[in-house]
């Protein structure tokens, strides 16, 4: 068998995709006669993300036919970031690459992306100009968190960035190196630095199975996103208690002067009651805040791993 003076590591999460996974492999694989002739050869890095299907069969299939295809498998579902991290730790190639199962990364792009990491780019990065087939209303909202995010994170996070990223060994690495608990991969490839160039392409239907994310867990998704890597919603709550502590005191000078002024004093219930609740609710927001905060330093304080693997070749 010819061997190749550098390694491509394509690395895989997978979530219940026992029917993607050959149609991923069969699609991918078209592309490897261009790369052999760049004297580089694939290697597979499937994460098993704790799936219930059959994952870890199709996968063991494929291996039979081909020695470069690994794996990691979960003891249990961790989340598609504990997956990314997971591959990235088992890469050995010169590059890696991250796509998703369901071949809505198209393989067809790999070429161009190797192109211009050959070009002296460290970091290859897609994003989707159209989300078509998508609900509208999540598109609506997608389009509302990275113009957010936009406004209160210094980190870039792009509107339709995929994590389907070609990189180097050297960026592999800078991204290993942040060994935080609480992963947002969009803002962690933008944190890293180096040199990146976008390729953009049209939003491509999921080849088989369907979509794990639900509305809700998108929701969640993106709120670890802002925490992550934007500490605005902690100043929000000490914005906040400034503006109301000086209306209150605007509230006092005026009762004190017109009292003053008239020389009666008229007590009103309303005015109290309803400035009870606006404290009390700017005081619930805050405390929120900050146990949104605490918790995630309490997470991260433990040093829990990333993941747990059950099984792997
Ligand atoms: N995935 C994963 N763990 C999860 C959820 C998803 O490893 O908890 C994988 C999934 O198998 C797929 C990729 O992440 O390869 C993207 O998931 P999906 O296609 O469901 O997301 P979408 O494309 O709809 O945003
Ligand atoms: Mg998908």
């Amino acid at each position: 068998m010819k061997t190749f003076e550098k390694i491509l590591s394509i690395i895989v999460p997978c979530y219940n995709e026992e029917e993607s996974i050959p149609l991923f492999y069969a699609e991918t694989i078209k592309q490897e006669s261009l790369f052999h002739e760049k004297n580089v050869d694939f290697e597979f890095i499937f994460v098993n993300d704790g799936s219930r299907d059959k994952t870890v069969e199709a996968v063991k299939a494929l291996r039979e036919k081909d020695e470069r295809v690994h794996l990691v498998s979960f003891s249990r579902n961790f989340g598609k970031e504990s997956a990314i991290y997971a591959g990235f730790e088992k890469a050995n190639g010169d590059f890696v690459v991250l796509m998703d199962a369901d071949l809505q990364d198209p393989p067809a792009l790999l070429p161009e992306m190797f192109e211009n990491i050959e070009k002296g780019f460290d970091m290859v990065s897609t994003r989707r100009v159209t989300r078509k087939g998508e609900p509208p209303i999540r598109s609506f909202f997608a389009r509302r968190f990275y113009g957010l995010m936009r406004k209160i994170s210094s980190t870039e996070i792009v509107d339709g960035a995929r994590d389907y990223r070609m990189m180097t060994k050297q960026v592999r690495d800078a991204i290993l190196s942040m060994k935080e608990y609480n992963r947002f991969s969009k803002g962690i490839f933008g944190w890293v630095g180096f040199n990146n160039k976008w390729l953009e392409y049209e939003n491509i239907q999921r080849a088989a199975g369907e979509t794990k994310w639900s509305f809700w867990k998108l929701f969640k998704y993106s709120i670890e996103g802002i925490m992550a890597f934007s500490t605005v919603p902690l100043s929000i709550a000490l914005v906040l208690g400034i503006i109301f502590c000086l209306f209150g005191f605007g509230f006092m000078l005026y009762f004190i002067i017109s009292a003053a002024v008239s020389g009666t004093y008229v007590f009103d219930g309303g005015t109290i009651v309803s400035s009870i609740a606006f404290v009390g609710g700017i005081i619930l927001v805050c405390i929120g805040v900050m146990g949104l905060y605490l918790s995630k330093v309490y997470l991260e304080v433990k040093n829990r791993p990333i993941y747990i693997v059950k099984e792997e070749f």
